[in-house]
């Protein structure tokens, strides 16, 4: 199995393998033959895909490669690559390094000159955002909060006025918690959806404002199961609220030119009057667009 950029190479290539989040029938015709035709699968847990690779009888030998020993293990794995065999890298569910192991794996194959071939599939977050009708030009992924309350908080109030939609997974024992918090730092009426156990039996997507969410998962236990993802719509300016002005952008500019942009929008703020926030939100965009 090549593709062009790995057809004249005597390397193996490493196969970047999306599986299924729930629903088997998740899995690409290409995701199967590239797993049927490679000589090892490099797996998160060998347990859990054992029993894919049974539904889909395929035989290929399976190695664990976890977070645990992704860093020691990845030279066994770089070894087979080295010596011509191709190598899939999966993990329990949906796209590998999304919140899953792989990422030492896949530097260390591309700093060793492998071909690394993505084989595109299921992931929870694309899922959930593909139907969750908010915005979806652009957005931020922020994985798994921290577990602890304050941490959590305190990476909450960060995000705070991201004016792009945030995406989050989190654990169905802090969902609650979680849903809480972000109603408390986001405000009642920031409008977000919680996508619940997505392409299975159980399947939940539920959008309204934070405030009622957070209610309407404290009133009925069962959703606080299962596995799920939170999206909140990105931050915007209350209405009435006066766009940066000519004047404070020139001085936002004058000062970024000369130095960091935190201190740039510490200071252009204090000149001018403006938000800190807004100025550093403003000059962060800018220095996306160039
Ligand atoms: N690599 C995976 C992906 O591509 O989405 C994510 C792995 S991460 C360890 C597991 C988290 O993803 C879960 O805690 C949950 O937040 C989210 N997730 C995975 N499957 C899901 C599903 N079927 N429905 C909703 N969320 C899911």
């Amino acid at each position: 199995m090549t593709t062009s950029a790995a057809a004249n190479s005597p390397l193996g290539s490493l196969y970047v393998v999306a599986t299924p989040i729930g629903n088997l029938d998740d899995i690409s015709a290409r995701a199967l033959t590239i797993l049927r035709s490679v000589a090892l699968i490099a797996a998160e847990d060998t347990r859990h895909s054992a029993r894919l690779m049974q539904h889909f009888g395929i035989g290929t030998p399976l190695a664990a490669c976890h977070e645990h020993n992704e860093r020691d293990q990845g030279g066994r794995f770089l070894a087979r690559l080295l010596a011509g065999d191709d190598v899939a890298l999966i993990s329990d569910a949906g796209t590998p390094l999304i919140s899953d192991p792989g990422y030492h794996l896949v530097r260390q194959a591309r700093a060793a000159g492998v071909a690394v071939v993505p084989v595109p599939g299921a992931c929870a977050l694309i899922a959930a955002l593909s139907a969750a009708g908010l915005p979806s030009d652009r957005f931020i992924f922020e994985g798994f909060l921290p577990a602890k309350a304050a941490g959590r908080r305190a990476r909450l109030e960060q995000v705070k006025e991201e004016p792009r939609t945030l995406i989050f997974y989190e654990a169905p024992h802090r969902i609650l918690e979680c849903l809480q918090d972000m109603q408390s730092v986001f405000g009642d009426e920031r409008p977000a959806l919680l996508a619940r156990e997505l392409t299975k039996t159980f399947e939940t997507l539920k959008g309204m404002p934070l405030a009622e969410l957070a209610a309407w998962v404290a009133a009925d236990s069962n959703q606080q199961r299962g596995e799920c993802v939170v999206l909140v719509a990105g931050w915007q300016a209350p209405e009435g609220e006066e766009a940066v002005s000519a004047e404070a952008m020139r001085v936002l500019n004058l000062l970024l030119a000369e130095m960091p942009l935190k201190r740039a929008a510490a200071l252009a703020a204090e000149i001018t009057g403006v938000r800190k926030n807004l100025l550093y939100q403003v000059a962060l965009e800018q220095q996306r667009d160039v």
